[in-house]
């Protein structure tokens, strides 16, 4: 095949005729510009990022809840062929949405959600985006499948790539937590850890996809397909509250990709009736050590500067958001906001997730529970109306942030007087 490809508007792949199911192009964020399927993320006119453009068939609630308990339930949704299931995949997706009384009364929040996304296959929301970008790479033919990664997308690549027999690299900062190096390179012989911080790798990897053929870095050259699985969250959030739309979600920003699909996926469930067309505001959550988005956003300005990361949320430290400016326009819009937590108000917040509720999340998680907890705080959530907050990844991964915080309450000696002694009821 002719690689995939930088941003060329010239293929000679193949392209099977149904391999992306009811899209039809790719449009360009910025300029409306509409160019064919293919392995391509910027518009050849003015380089501006490029999405999936669909013509949606008719579509009823019993048909997708017809389909497998799994992102593929979604499949007319979705850049994606009509036997994607039989392809071998990780099948993510329907995780649990669980009421979060607890911590609702913990905020004074009345109605409380969490999407808990740590129970997909590698313990992340990532495995949704890699799915899609797997299908699509595969139809156009890579042969190697990459990613510059933050820690959780490297866990998804390698994982995927071994159930589908495919050859896979992922590029890592060095620093990474070792729980989430391990959970890649138990799955690749190939992780790569790049001394640098993930703005670094990330420029690396499009070097390397614009030297190297048949490599597809799925959040690169094949981003606009990887982007569309994060509308699955959206759709499955609709679905699982009895389709309708919450009226506030708050989910947490690193390049901010996930934001601006989830707000899609309500948008499409409105345009196609499935749900009730209603007003909900869209919060954006990041830490203080990375936190471009929310500068911007209560600096009242539309530029994001970029930013050195320094957070112990290493999963959003992108200091160079790519989607960033929509964030911004889908908070503003909304009536939402992006608002921002310290390093240990997020440790505090993981703790918090798990007493009440009891679930661990990862710093992410911590951040998105941090700013939650903030928003009400501030006013600029309304603890009446119904709220959601995803938890992105699993705190199995991110230990060392909350080593300190938790422990044997005591060491004793195995008799009932020590056990008395030590005061513990
Ligand atoms: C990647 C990631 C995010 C954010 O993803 P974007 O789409 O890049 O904003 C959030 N949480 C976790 C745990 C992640 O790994
Ligand atoms: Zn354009």
């Amino acid at each position: 095949m002719s690689a995939v490809e930088n941003h060329g508007s010239t293929t000679e792949t193949k392209i099977r005729e149904d391999a992306f199911g009811n899209a039809t192009g790719l449009a360009c964020r910025e300029c409306g510009n509409k160019i064919e399927l293919g392995p391509h993320y910027a518009c050849p006119e003015c380089f501006g990022p490029l999405e999936i453009a669909y013509d949606f068939p008719a579509l009823t609630r019993e048909e997708i809840e017809a389909g497998p308990r799994n992102i593929w339930r979604y499949k007319a949704l979705l850049p994606v062929p009509d036997d994607i299931e039989q392809s071998p995949n990780m099948e993510p997706g329907f995780t649990r949405l669980l009421r979060a009384n607890n911590l609702g009364t913990a905020l004074g929040i009345e109605n409380l959600w969490v999407k808990d996304d740590s129970t997909n296959p590698t313990n992340s929301f990532k495995d949704r985006v890699v799915a899609c970008a797997l299908s699509a790479a595969t139809e156009f033919g890579a042969k190697v499948f990459a990613c510059p990664s933050t820690g959780n997308l490297a866990n998804a690549v390698a994982a995927a790539g071994a159930r589908a027999g495919v050859k896979t690299v992922v590029f890592i900062p060095s620093d990474l937590e070792t729980p989430k190096q391990v959970n890649s390179a138990v799955y690749t012989d190939s992780l790569v850890a790049v001394d640098g911080n993930y703005d670094d790798v990330n420029r690396l990897a499009s070097e390397i996809a614009g030297e190297e053929d048949g490599w597809a870095f799925v959040n690169v050259n094949v981003r606009p397909y990887y982007a569309e699985g994060s509308k699955t969250l959206g759709y499955e959030i609709a679905e699982q509250l009895g389709w309708r739309l919450p009226d506030q979600i708050v989910i947490p920003v690193a390049s901010g990709s996930q934001l601006t699909k989830v707000d899609k996926a309500f948008q499409e469930l409105i345009s196609l009736g499935l749900v009730e067309d209603k007003e909900y505001r869209v919060f954006g959550a990041q830490s203080q050590g990375c936190s471009p988005v929310s500068v911007a956003y209560k600096g009242g300005v539309d530029a994001i500067r970029p930013v050195k990361p320094n957070t112990i949320a290493k999963s959003l430290a992108i200091g160079n958001p790519a989607d960033g400016i929509y964030v911004l326009d889908i908070c503003r819009r909304t009536g939402g906001a992006v608002e921002d937590v310290s390093d240990d108000q997020v440790r505090e917040a993981i703790v918090l997730l798990a007493r009440t509720e009891g679930i661990f999340t990862e710093t992410a998680g911590g951040t998105t529970v941090g700013v939650l907890k903030k928003l009400v705080e501030s006013g600029q959530l309304d603890p009446a109306l119904d709220t959601v907050v995803i938890n992105t990844g699993h705190g199995l991964k991110t230990l060392d942030a909350i080593v300190d915080r938790v422990g044997a309450r005591a060491t004793i000696a195995p008799s009932y007087d020590a056990f008395v002694a030590a005061n513990i009821v």
